[in-house]
C-alpha cells in the first residue's frame, strides 16, 4: 500500500486524507500546532491517522509521497528533509487532479481572485451549470473531487499552492494581474513570484485557455519572452483587442473566435475600475462556457459581491462606510481610493510590508480630506502623507478610529477602511478586522 503523508490539518490538510483514504492509500496527518476541532472529529470518524502538535519524523519519513499544505515553507527544515531523501512533496492540487477529469477554471493573480473566483462561480450558477467553488478559499479541492459530484470546478489558487504542481492544469486559467507580495517566501526576489503565478499555465496545452490582464506590463512583458501554449484571450481597458475584451465608449466587447459579446459596464453591480477587470475575466469565462448572454448581463447586475472587498456597511448622517478590509497590500488600496466617488476619510494601518505609498499620492491627494492611522506602523504613513493631508490622527483600536471618522465626516463624504498593511498587531486576521469595522460603525 502506498503512504500518503499529510502535512497540516486545516481544509486542504484534511480534504487531502478523505481523497487519499477513499482512493486506497494508508493516510498519515501530521500538523506541528492543534488541529480544530471540526477536523479532529472527521478524521477520527474516518480512522485516519493523525497527530498534531508535534511531527514524528520517523514515520513522516516512510511516505511515498507528502502533501504538504501551503502554508509551509520550503525552507521548512522536514521539508529540506524529504527533499534530500528523494520524497515527493506535493500540494493538495496536484493529488486532487491525479484523480479527476473535471475540467477547472482556476484563478491567481495577487489581487481579485476571491472576487473573480466568487463572480464566476454566481455566473456559472446562473447559467444552470453545475460547478463546484474551492481552492484557496471555502473547500478543498481534494474533498469536492472526493465528492465527485460536479461538472466543473471554479478554484482559486494562491502561489503558494502553485508552486506544489506537477502535472495540474486548468482547461481555463486566470491571471488577474501581479504586483509584489508575500517576497518573503520568494527570496525577496519578484522574478520568482512572477514565475510562481504563471505556472498556472505551464501545462496548459492548445485546447486551454489562458485569460489575463493585458495592461499590465508585468504579464506583458513575461508574455514576450515565454510562449504560452494555450489559446490567449487578454483582456484590457486601454486598448482595442482583436481577441478578448476590452471597452469600447461605455461597453465591453468580448471577442473569442467568432462569437461576440457586448453589455454595459453600467450594469455591473460592483464599483471601481479594478471591478471591470474582474468583470471582463468572469465574463470571458462565461461567454467560453456560452452561458446565455441575457443570464451574463443580469447576474453582473444582482452580484452582491464579497465580504471585506469594498463592501458598503451603512450610511449615517449621509456618509457612506466602506469596508475594504482585506486590501492588505498598496496596490489593493490604490484601486479602492480610485473608486471613490467624494471626499473620504481614510483608516490604513497595521502591519507595514515594505510598502513603497507613492503611487497613492495623486489620489490622496485628490480625494482624502483625512487619514486616520490604526496600527503598529504610523511612521511611513506620516511620512509619506502627513504634508499633503492636513488631518491625520493616530488611534488605537477599531472603536477610537470610527468614531474619530464620524466626528470628521461631512455629509456626501465617504469613510473607507482600506488598510494596505497586514493586520496581525491588532486583529486576529482581515476578516476580524473587517467585523470590528462593521460592529463599529452599527454602533455609531
Ligand atoms: P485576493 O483573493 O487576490 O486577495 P480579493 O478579491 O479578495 O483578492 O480582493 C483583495 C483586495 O483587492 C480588495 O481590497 C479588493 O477590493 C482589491 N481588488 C479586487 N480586485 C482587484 C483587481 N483586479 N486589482 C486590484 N485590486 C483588486
Amino acid at each position: 500500500m502506498e503512504r500518503l503523508v499529510i502535512l497540516g490539518g486545516g481544509e486542504s490538510g484534511v480534504g487531502t486524507a478523505i481523497l487519499g483514504k477513499e482512493k486506497g492509500y494508508e493516510v498519515f496527518l501530521s500538523d506541528k500546532g492543534r488541529i480544530k476541532d471540526k477536523y479532529r472529529d472527521v478524521l477520527t470518524k474516518l480512522e485516519i491517522d493523525w497527530e498534531d502538535e508535534k511531527h514524528s519524523e520517523e514515520k513522516i519519513l516512510n511516505a511515498n509521497v507528502v502533501m504538504k499544505s501551503p502554508g509551509i515553507p520550503e525552507t521548512a527544515a522536514l521539508v529540506v528533509k524529504l527533499r534530500k531523501n528523494d520524497i515527493p512533496v506535493i500540494s493538495e492540487i496536484e493529488f486532487a487532479s491525479w484523480f479527476s477529469e473535471t475540467p477547472v477554471i482556476g484563478i491567481t493573480g495577487s489581487n481579485g481572485k476571491t472576487t473573480v473566483t466568487n463572480l464566476i462561480q454566481h455566473l456559472l450558477k446562473n447559467g444552470e451549470v453545475n460547478s463546484g467553488m474551492g481552492g484557496n478559499i471555502g473547500n478543498s479541492y481534494a474533498k469536492m473531487v472526493a465528492e465527485n459530484k460536479h461538472n466543473w470546478f471554479v478554484l482559486e489558487l494562491s502561489s503558494f499552492q502553485l508552486d506544489g504542481i506537477e502535472d495540474f492544469k486548468p482547461h481555463i486559467a486566470i491571471l488577474t494581474n501581479i504586483t509584489p507580495d508575500h517576497l518573503d517566501r520568494y527570496d525577496y526576489k519578484f522574478e520568482n513570484y512572477i514565475e510562481s503565478k504563471f505556472r498556472i499555465t505551464k501545462n496548459q496545452t492548445a485546447e486551454d485557455y489562458f485569460i489575463y490582464d493585458a495592461d499590465d506590463p508585468v504579464i506583458t512583458e513575461w508574455l514576450e519572452k515565454n510562449p504560452v501554449k494555450a489559446q490567449k484571450l487578454p483582456f484590457s481597458m486601454e486598448k482595442k483587442l482583436e481577441k478578448g475584451a476590452y471597452l469600447e465608449d461605455t461597453n465591453i466587447v468580448i471577442k473569442i473566435n467568432n462569437t461576440e459579446f457586448t453589455m454595459s459596464t453600467s450594469d455591473i453591480s460592483l464599483q471601481g475600475k479594478h471591478n471591470t477587470k474582474n468583470a471582463m475575466a468572469a465574463a470571458t469565462v462565461s461567454q467560453l462556457l456560452r452561458i446565455r448572454k441575457q443570464t451574463i448581463r443580469e447576474s453582473m447586475a444582482n452580484f452582491q459581491g464579497v465580504e471585506h472587498r469594498l463592501e458598503k456597511v451603512l450610511k449615517i448622517n449621509n456618509v457612506m462606510y466602506i469596508n475594504d478590509s482585506k486590501a492588505t497590500n498598496v496596490n489593493a488600496t490604490y484601486y479602492a481610493l480610485e473608486s471613490m466617488e467624494s471626499e473620504t476619510i481614510w483608516i490604513l494601518g497595521g502591519v507595514d510590508k515594505g510598502n513603497v505609498y507613492d503611487d497613492l499620492l495623486p489620489l490622496v491627494n485628490e480625494k482624502v480630506k483625512a487619514i486616520i492611522c490604526l496600527g503598529v506602523d504610523n511612521e511611513k504613513i506620516k511620512r509619506a502623507f502627513g504634508n499633503i493631508v492636513e488631518n491625520l490622527v493616530e488611534t488605537g483600536s477599531m472603536d477610537e478610529a470610527v468614531k474619530m471618522a464620524y466626528r470628521l465626516a461631512d455629509k456626501g463624504d465617504n469613510v473607507l477602511l482600506s488598510p494596505a498593511c497586514a493586520s496581525f498587531d491588532l486583529f486576529e486576521n482581515y476578516e476580524d478586522r473587517g467585523r470590528q469595522f462593521k460592529n463599529a460603525v452599527r454602533n455609531l
